[in-house]
């Protein structure tokens, strides 16, 4: 049985969604008991200290996967930044709107977070640990600060520096917030080496969200075996979604991977198409849904990815078309308009778009467009975005083929984003 609360976070006190959050089986464990750090040490004991070799190991054997949205293999990652003196940098900005998953985990959990930061920074032989905050969320740096004073307190000797990023999507890209670090405009530029290589002042830096520095921390305390205890042979442990984040009654959980995503979703949104992944996602259609786990390699074979596990089923009454133009135009808007695509591409896709779904235009020029944009930015931004548009064209063809028609068979027309 779980207990759900709502946040009592910085969205109450700033004005931003306010999602429901249950205890979770590992990183939300016991958060109905507070994010104290007396609670938290008692329920959990010391922070881990573990050896870069050693949790390098563990990252490998539980095949630890960063929680961001791409995915990338954790190891490598902590093994590129092993090799020098690294800086580790915590974003708890997450820029997709829709995703609230970090700012919750930071509200309900500091320490979990912490704890892994902490234990980051003591495998890289480093006390230098930065972390991002969202702007929007004044609050939330409230309650980071609170945490590092219980933490300086208790004795730790870490040098943490915090950050606040812009609210725009971009703003959470890895070269944005190297960007952010180093007191220039939060935006992306083009990377040469990665940031594990060579990051914030040319040091290797160890740089990932919130939820998976958590995953790190529960990792070193519990070691592989006892992470494995959640999740399934071929992808141990956990994971955070964020529900209906940009909607009605959004919603954060952990789940384990491999829970069927009828036990996440209830049968009025397992009957609706889903855009899953937030707005750089992909939409899959209601009758894709049905046998389908949480689950990264089930999720692929469904032509989809988990991304920052944003899930967003399409409201009864919505037309997938106008809520794709609608996501799009949001997405044209929030571009730094430095690389082609973006500056040029994105504004006319988005053009495009509004044409077909409301005035019949030709499917063919959304599609060229798409090809257009892709891998021609300084960052994925376009990339994602024509994802999202391309998945809309392919899961949806009879309602393109009616909106050229001029049929809608939506009614709503809202716009979230
Ligand atoms: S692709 Fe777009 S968002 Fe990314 S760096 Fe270039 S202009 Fe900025």
């Amino acid at each position: 049985m779980t207990a759900t609360i709502a946040v009592q976070s910085a969205a109450r006190n700033d004005g931003g969604l306010i999602p429901n959050v249950s205890e979770g089986p590992a990183l939300l464990a016991g958060i109905t008991q507070g994010p104290g750090l007396v609670s938290h040490r008692d329920r959990l004991g010391p922070a881990p200290r573990p050896r870069a070799e050693a949790l390098v190991e563990m990252a490998r054997d539980v095949d630890l996967r960063g929680r961001g949205g791409a995915g990338f293999p954790f190891a490598i990652k902590l093994a590129a930044a092993a090799r020098r003196r690294a800086v580790v940098v915590v974003n708890a900005s997450e820029g997709e709107p829709a995703s609230h998953k970090d700012a919750t985990l930071m509200t309900c959990a500091p320490h979990v977070v912490l704890d892994g930061a902490a234990a980051v920074a003591h495998a890289l032989g480093t006390r230098e640990v930065h972390i991002v905050v969202p702007s929007e969320l004044p609050s939330l740096r409230l309650i980071v600060e609170k945490a590092l004073r219980e933490r300086a307190k208790a004795g730790e000797r870490l040098k943490v520096e915090l950050h606040d990023a812009q609210p725009w999507f971009v703003a959470g890209q890895a070269q944005a917030v190297l960007q952010l670090l180093a007191g220039r405009e939060n935006l992306p530029v083009t990377a040469w080496k990665p940031e594990a290589v060579s990051g914030h002042r040319g040091r290797p830096t160890l740089l990932s969200n919130a939820e998976t520095f958590a995953h790190l921390g529960h990792l070193a305390r519990v070691g592989s075996a006892g992470y494995a205890a959640h999740g399934t042979a071929a992808e141990p442990g956990t994971t955070l979604l964020t529900l209906r984040g940009d909607g009605w009654d959004p919603e954060v959980r952990e789940v384990a991977f491999g829970t069927p995503l009828a036990d996440v979703l209830s049968n009025a949104e397992m009957g609706q198409p889903l855009l899953l992944g937030g707005y750089h996602g992909t939409w899959l259609r209601s009758s894709q849904l049905s046998g389908l786990a949480v689950s990264r390699k089930d999720i692929a074979a469904a032509g989809a990815s988990i991304g920052a596990g944003v899930l967003l089923p399409l409201a009864d009454g919505w037309c997938p078309l106008v809520r794709t133009a609608a996501l799009v135009d949001y997405l044209a808007g929030q571009s730094a308009g430095r690389c082609g695509p973006c500056r040029n591409g994105l504004p006319a896709m988005a053009e495009a778009l509004r044409d077909l779904v409301h005035r019949g235009g030709p499917a063919g020029r959304v599609e060229e467009l798409c090809g257009l944009v892709t891998r021609r930015g300084a960052c994925a931004h376009p990339d994602g975005t024509a994802r999202l548009v391309a998945s809309m064209l392919t899961r949806f063809p009879d309602e393109v083929d009616s909106h050229a028609l001029g049929i809608c068979r939506g009614n709503r027309r809202e716009v979230f984003a």
